[in-house]
């Protein structure tokens, strides 16, 4: 299976299963716009869970707030989102299509980078062990035409991004001769800058001025509530204010399911710091947000941090965590050292002192700021892309499992009465009201007990607890692991306790 095509395959199983659905599907759905259905909301609940819980009770200094979708415009305005908040966009005349021009290059230069792989692996199969990668890169006839048409598109693109020269990014979609995926032509309009910004109106006089955003990043609500969090709640820098929120992006995107999405949801945290202290700070959170990701168990490799080279204006540092999505390593997390950009700029749009008097130092300043965000679909797309597997078993037969990390799994136990008769489905209610109160379960009686546990494995139950008639007498089940299959007879006393082990997420929060 391709990446690709395994990606269809995961959109198609969260369909079936009710982990995602198309938002408006019966109107032919929206684009970029995704539900999250029965499943999809309990795991999307529990990662939410794991993440708030890791901000604002490990970490002492760290506090949470609920700001609102709407601000004041001028929020927008310090912020530099009124004026910067742009994405380069061209159309295509035939298909009607846009895109981002940028990625449009950023495409093709992935393809020649694709080509140059090729070359080298070719070499490395016929070479063998004698194979020096650096050489053949070197001298391969094949790999340096590639290696210099990439150099040179690349030099010209970054050019046009830092010049933000429009003109210059059409030149070189024009140059490289890239058509439309869909129309195959090269009619193209001229690339236009769009503010990605959703606007409504405020109230309805009607007259312009009274126009709202729909946030289009969680992080302002904390920063405009800087002084009342640190006032009321006695702070002392350095602390942090964490928040989880929805946000508004008019993304131009195409097939990109729940990574790109245009309402989705945000994890933020702006931690506060004295001036000077923050490129500590950010080494800080860099190693302990990676801690967070790594604990869940998907595989240390799959995660790598990427150090910007070209840092936004208000930026002294940042780096994103990205992770090995089914198309590649992709950015996950974005951790900034963002100074006192946005306090600074609220103060002065605002006319309010914004500033924090150190009784260290006995001086006042506007703090600086480390921020930590992270995308709550773009996360259940990590968690799910990695967790779906199709395994192969004895006798030619096949499952379809997800190995979710079991304190994210939507539905921790399935209790399951082996027949509908002689009294097992009571004795399974029993079972039923002996773990109800503390975790997620499913109560499932219909079809073959393997057809049972195949429905379990697709939504990532943890455990399958199977009711019998020896149950009767002995007062155990069976209970089955989700990723070993392995089944153990246990005194239905001692459940709670197996259970628990496994799925309480306070287990996974002492790993941090
Ligand atoms: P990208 O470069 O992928 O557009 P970004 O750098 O604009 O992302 P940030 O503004 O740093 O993203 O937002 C922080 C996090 O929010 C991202 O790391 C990502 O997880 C998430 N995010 C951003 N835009 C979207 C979106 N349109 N849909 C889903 N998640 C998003």
């Amino acid at each position: 299976m391709t990446q690709e095509e395994l990606f269809k395959v995961l959109v198609a199983h969260c369909k079936e299963y009710g982990f995602i659905f198309p938002s408006s599907e019966i109107y032919d759905g929206l684009a970029a716009v995704y539900d999250y259905g029965q499943m999809g909301v309990e795991l999307k609940n529990n990662i939410k869970r794991y993440w708030w819980e890791a901000m604002t009770r490990l970490n002492e200094n760290v506090v949470g707030i609920d700001s609102c979708v709407f601000m004041h415009p001028k929020t927008w305005v310090a912020s530099g989102h009124v004026a910067a908040f742009n994405d380069p966009l061209i159309d295509n005349k035939d298909s009607k299509k846009r895109y981002r021009a940028d990625v449009l290059i950023e495409d093709y230069l992935a393809k020649i980078e694709e080509k140059i792989a090729k070359e080298v692996a070719k070499g490395k199969k016929r070479f063998g062990d004698s194979f020096d990668e650096a050489q053949f890169r070197a001298t391969n006839p094949n790999v340096l035409r590639e290696q210099a048409k990439y150099d040179e598109v690349h030099g010209r693109y970054k050019a046009a991004e830092d010049a933000n020269d429009l003109a210059a990014y059409k030149q070189i979609i024009l140059d490289c001769e890239i058509v439309d995926p869909i129309s195959g032509t090269r009619n193209w309009t001229d690339v236009r800058q769009f503010n990605l910004m959703f606007s409504t109106q405020g109230s309805n006089t009607g007259n312009g001025d009274d126009v709202l955003y729909l946030r289009p990043e969680t992080a302002q609500g904390i920063f405009v509530e800087y002084l009342n969090v640190q006032k009321t709640g006695h702070m002392k820098i350095p602390f942090g204010i964490a928040q989880i929120g929805k946000a508004f992006r008019n993304e131009i995107v195409a097939r990109q399911f729940i990574f790109r999405m245009k309402e989705f949801e945000q994890m933020e945290m702006e931690f506060f710091v004295r001036p000077g202290t923050e490129m500590e700070w950010f080494a800080k959170w860099k190693e302990n947000r990676m801690k967070w990701h790594v604990a869940l168990g998907m595989g240390a490799e799959n995660y790598r941090f990427h150090d910007h080279e070209k840092l936004a204006h208000y930026a002294n540092a940042a780096t994103d965590i990205e992770f090995n999505f089914p198309f590649g390593f992709k950015e996950l997390e974005g951790i900034h050292s963002r100074t006192d950009f946005d306090l600074g700029n609220h103060q002065k749009l605002s006319g309010k002192k914004i500033q924090y008097f150190d009784p260290d130092l006995g001086e006042s300043y506007v703090p600086y700021c480390v921020e930590t965000s992270i995308g709550v679909d773009r996360m259940f797309l990590a968690v799910l892309s990695h967790s779906y597997n199709v395994e192969q078993l004895e006798g030619g037969d096949s499952r379809v499992v997800l190995s979710l990390p079991a304190p994210l799994a939507p539905v921790k136990v399935a209790v399951l009465p082996l027949v509908k008769k002689d009294g097992l489905p009571e004795l399974a209610q029993e079972v039923v009201d002996e773990i109800k109160y503390d975790f997620a379960y499913q109560y499932d009686e219909k079809d073959s007990i393997g057809k049972r546990y195949r429905r379990q494995d697709a939504i990532g139950t943890p455990f399958c607890v199977t009711v019998d008639n020896d149950s009767l007498n002995d007062h155990c089940v069976t209970v089955r692991e989700r990723d070993t299959m392995q089944q153990e007879r246990v005194p239905i006393a001692e459940l709670r306790a197996l259970i628990d082990k496994k799925v309480n997420m306070s287990n996974l929060l002492r790993k941090l």
